[in-house]
Order: structure tokens, then C-alpha cells, then sequence
């Protein structure tokens, strides 16, 4: 029999929140081991155990390159995606003082590009335009290329979003915004492993990434600054990274972050649509088995796989407990802003009231998502939103 919390029974564990982390897969564990072990040395010490260190990171380098179609002099290792998007646009805004104040950027971005815009808005006075969306969470590219002026420093939109898994036509808005002469930077923790990104087909000069979204280790990232892109750093000290970031190197993080970019790249092209599969197979059954319940972002143009349902009537915060009772793991949101119950502003900024954005589930799969698990997932939710309505 199986074992019972509160009178429901408890299934073996799902996983289905891989847009907040990822497990770290076996083989980033055992490149990273080295580093935390044996070879120990600094990456910036001369003799042989820094020279090995050196060397990982030089092909950890190489790997996150080459995921992301980039020349590795041109990859900044951070300390995660929340660095990398504070470097872009603090770092573009220092540098380029002289031209400007005004930054371009959306009202869905992740708060780590939100609150570094604020931050240049309240302490330094910077204007900042934040470009509305419409109820599928789609910004307007003419809107944006008419939001670009002299003095604009920088645009940045994000590749994917995290909450509801919209993809934004980065490629275009990157055109538009060269043509107007504006830096632009874009926040693809989301969508690397998931879908290709390529710096040079998209014309970006700004990119941040993220390890822990890709089954490598919390607390390491990159941006990528593409040669010639005037930036100042935001940490100061010891030179590393060519003076870009200074501080010791991470190196079993980044190791283990290559790895992961290097087997995510070689994965990419299965994966996407296994996920699409997973996806679309919860999205059909819940469709089918509920009434009042609605997809929430761009059905059309969204990552493989994140999925984000709409409950009429329900609190999604009781939904994702009592579907935690039953050992599944989902988001009612952003993971980042968890804790508070406050309405998403990716769903506000959509245009939705509080009630509704507040009855929602975020689904994302990932590395080691089986069929079975989607299955899990759609009954599970089926189940309980049932239960809990007939409770109310
Ligand atoms: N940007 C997006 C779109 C994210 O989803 C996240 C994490 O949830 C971040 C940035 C922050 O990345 P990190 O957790 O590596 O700081």
C-alpha cells in the first residue's frame, strides 16, 4: 500500500519545476568532483594545480561558447543569471554615461532586470520605458522600435520568459535596435538547452545565462559581451575574466557548468520536441477533464517546456500544496518571488485582475521528465482541482 498524507496517498515523487532549478545530472557532478577534491589550485596561480584549474576553465569556456554560438574571449563567467542581468544593464549604463539616461526594457522581464532598471531609474536617474503587453503576454516590435531614441544606452527583452514560457522575437528587436544605434542585451536563462540560441543569428550584443537552468550547479553564469561592447564591470579587484569580473575563480561551478552547456547542446535538438510531447500531453488532459480552466502566455511561440494553466475559482498557492501532499513539484509562479502571495506581474502586466492571476500553475519539464511524469502531473491536477472544488 502506499503511504498516506492526511488521507491522500502519497506516489512515487514528480518533479515538474524546472524553470526554478534543475537536478544536477550525474555527469556535471563528476566534473566538478575534481575541483572540489584533488585539484584544488586557483585558475589564476602559475604553477601545475592552477595550471589544471586554468585549464577548466578554458574548456568550460570552449563549452558554453559553443552552446550559445559564441567566441569564447567573448563569455564573462558570473555568478548566475541575477549577475549577469545587473552587469548588462548597470555596466552599459556606467559605460556609456555620456550618451544618455534612457534604457528600453518590458514590464514581464525577470526582477533581475526589473530591479536593476529601477535601481538606474531611482539612484541614478535614468528614464526607463517599459513596454506594456497584450493578453498573451506578445510585446509589439514596432512599439519597441518607436520607444528607441538618441539617447537610449540600451534595450533589453528577454529571450523567454520564466512564468509563462513566451518566446519574444529577439532577432527582430535586435535589428531594431542596431539600426537605431542601441545596445541590446537579452536575459536567455530560460531558453538555453531548451531551444537554439545563437548570439551571431540573433544579432544581440548582450546575453545572459544561467548553470542551474541547465542541470549544472546554482551560482555560476555568463554573459556574453560581444567584442567592442563598452561595459563596466561590476565587481573590481583582482583582474580576473580580462578585468570584466574580478574575484577567484569559481572552477568546480564552472566546470560543471560546462558540462552541462556541452551536453545540453548535444542534446538540444531531441530534446525540444520530447518536451513539446510532455508538454502538450498535460495541456490536452487537463483541457479535456476540467471545465474553467485556460492557458495563460503565447501558445504559438513558448518554450517546449513550460506550460502554464489557469484555474477558475481556485487559490493557486492551495492547489500547488495539496498537489505537493501528493509528491508533485510545481510553481504557482515565479520561484523567485515565492514566499508572497502577490499576484505575478507577468499576469498583471497581461492584463488579468488579481483573482485570476492568482489561481494559477506553472508545469515545466526538463532532463529525466518521462511520459509517466506528465501523466502523474495531469491526474494529479485533475484530481485535485476537482477535490478542491467540490470542497468550496
Ligand atoms: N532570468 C530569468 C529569466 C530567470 O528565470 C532567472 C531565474 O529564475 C534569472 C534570470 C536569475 O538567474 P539566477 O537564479 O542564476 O540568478
Amino acid at each position: 500500500m502506499s503511504p498516506a498524507v492526511d488521507g491522500v496517498p502519497v506516489s512515487r515523487n514528480v518533479y515538474a519545476d524546472h524553470n526554478a532549478t534543475t537536478p544536477v545530472r550525474p555527469e556535471v557532478v563528476a566534473a566538478m568532483a575534481p575541483f572540489l577534491g584533488e585539484d584544488y589550485g586557483n585558475a589564476s596561480s602559475v604553477h601545475a594545480p592552477g595550471r589544471r584549474a586554468a585549464a577548466a576553465v578554458d574548456d568550460a569556456r570552449d563549452q558554453v561558447a559553443a552552446l550559445i554560438g559564441a567566441r569564447p574571449a567573448d563569455v564573462v563567467f558570473t555568478s548566475g543569471g541575477t549577475e549577469s542581468d545587473n552587469t548588462a544593464l548597470c555596466g552599459v549604463a556606467d559605460a556609456l554615461r555620456g550618451k544618455g539616461r534612457h534604457l528600453v526594457t518590458t514590464t514581464v522581464e525577470h526582477k533581475a532586470v526589473l530591479d536593476p532598471a529601477k535601481y538606474l531609474e531611482r539612484v541614478h536617474g535614468y528614464e526607463v520605458t517599459r513596454l506594456p503587453v497584450d493578453a498573451r503576454g506578445r510585446i509589439d516590435p514596432e512599439r519597441f522600435a518607436a520607444a528607441l531614441t538618441p539617447s537610449t544606452v540600451l534595450a533589453s527583452v528577454m529571450f523567454a520568459n520564466n512564468e509563462i514560457g513566451n518566446l519574444y522575437p529577439v532577432a527582430e528587436l535586435a535589428e531594431a535596435a542596431r539600426r537605431a544605434g542601441v545596445l541590446f542585451h537579452t536575459d536567455a536563462v530560460q531558453a538555453i538547452g531548451k531551444v537554439p540560441v545563437d548570439v551571431d543569428a540573433l544579432g544581440v550584443d548582450l546575453l545572459s545565462v544561467s548553470g542551474h537552468k541547465l542541470n549544472g550547479p546554482k551560482g555560476v553564469g555568463a554573459l556574453f559581451v560581444r567584442k567592442g561592447v563598452p561595459f563596466e564591470p561590476l565587481l573590481h579587484g583582482g583582474g580576473q575574466e580580462r578585468g570584466r569580473r574580478c574575484g577567484t575563480y569559481n572552477t568546480p561551478g564552472i566546470a560543471g557548468f560546462g558540462k552541462a552547456a556541452e551536453l545540453a547542446a548535444r542534446e538540444l535538438p531531441e530534446a525540444a520536441p520530447r518536451l513539446a510531447a510532455l508538454r502538450d500531453r498535460v495541456e490536452a488532459r487537463a483541457l479535456a477533464a476540467l471545465d474553467g480552466v485556460w492557458v495563460n502566455g503565447d501558445r504559438e511561440a513558448r518554450l517546449p517546456n513550460t506550460l502554464h494553466l489557469g484555474f477558475q475559482g481556485l487559490e493557486g498557492e492551495t492547489l500547488l500544496m495539496s498537489l505537493d501532499l501528493r509528491g508533485v513539484a510545481v510553481s504557482s509562479g515565479s520561484a523567485c518571488s515565492a514566499g508572497s502571495l502577490d499576484p505575478s506581474h507577468v499576469l498583471l502586466a497581461c492584463g488579468q485582475d488579481k483573482e485570476r492571476a492568482r489561481c494559477t500553475l506553472r508545469i515545466s519539464f526538463g532532463h529525466g521528465s518521462t511520459e509517466d511524469d506528465a501523466d502523474r502531473v495531469a491526474q494529479a491536477i485533475v484530481e485535485e482541482v476537482t477535490r478542491l472544488r467540490a470542497l468550496a
